[in-house]
C-alpha cells in the first residue's frame, strides 16, 4: 500500500479493527518516510454485473438508495435502511457467489423490505417485478397475507 502523501510504497500497520458487523477490517497505517497516518477498509469483494455489462462492486448505499423511494412517506428511519442494506449484503454474501447479478440484488432486498414495511415493499416489487395490473398488485397482497397467516384478513 503506497503512502497517499508522499507515494513511499511500504506503510507500517498500528491499529486493525474489525467493523461491527464482523464484514470489514479497519487498519490505521503509517508511512514510515513521511510519518503521514491514513487508514485502509478491506473487505471480501462482492460484485455487481450490471445489465450493461459493466462490473461495479456491491455498494450498500446503491441498495438504501434504490429502496429510499419506494419508502417514502413511510415510517421507515435511516437507520432502518441502514439496517435493511446491511441484511441485503448478508443475504447476498451467504450465497457464496462473488460475483453477482443486479438482479440477484433486487430479489435478496424483496424479503428483507416486506420485514420492514409492507407498502414499500408493494412499490419495491411493483417496478421490481414490473407490474403491469392491479391484479398483479392482488396477487402480491394475497402473497403477503398468505405469509402472515391470514388468508381472509381484511385490509389492515
Ligand atoms: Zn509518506
Amino acid at each position: 500500500m503506497h503512502c497517499p502523501f508522499c507515494r513511499h510504497p511500504d506503510s507500517r500497520v498500528i491499529d486493525s479493527r474489525t467493523s461491527d458487523d464482523g464484514l470489514s477490517i479497519r487498519r490505521r497505517r503509517q508511512c514510515p518516510e513521511c510519518g503521514g497516518r491514513f487508514s485502509t477498509v478491506e473487505t471480501a469483494s462482492l460484485s455487481v454485473v450490471k445489465r450493461s455489462g459493466a462490473v461495479e462492486p456491491f455498494s450498500r448505499d446503491k441498495v438504501v438508495s434504490g429502496v429510499r423511494k419506494a419508502c417514502q412517506g413511510r415510517p421507515v428511519t435511516d437507520d432502518d435502511l441502514a439496517l435493511l442494506a446491511q441484511k441485503v449484503e448478508e443475504a447476498l454474501r451467504q450465497s457464496g457467489q462473488s460475483t453477482l447479478e443486479a438482479n440477484d440484488i433486487g430479489l435478496a432486498i424483496l424479503e428483507p423490505l416486506r420485514e420492514l414495511d409492507e407498502i414499500a415493499y408493494l412499490r419495491f416489487a411493483s417496478v421490481y417485478r414490473a407490474f403491469e395490473s392491479l391484479g398483479d398488485f392482488e396477487e402480491a397482497v394475497a402473497e403477503l397475507r398468505a405469509g402472515r397467516g391470514e388468508p381472509n384478513a381484511t385490509e389492515g
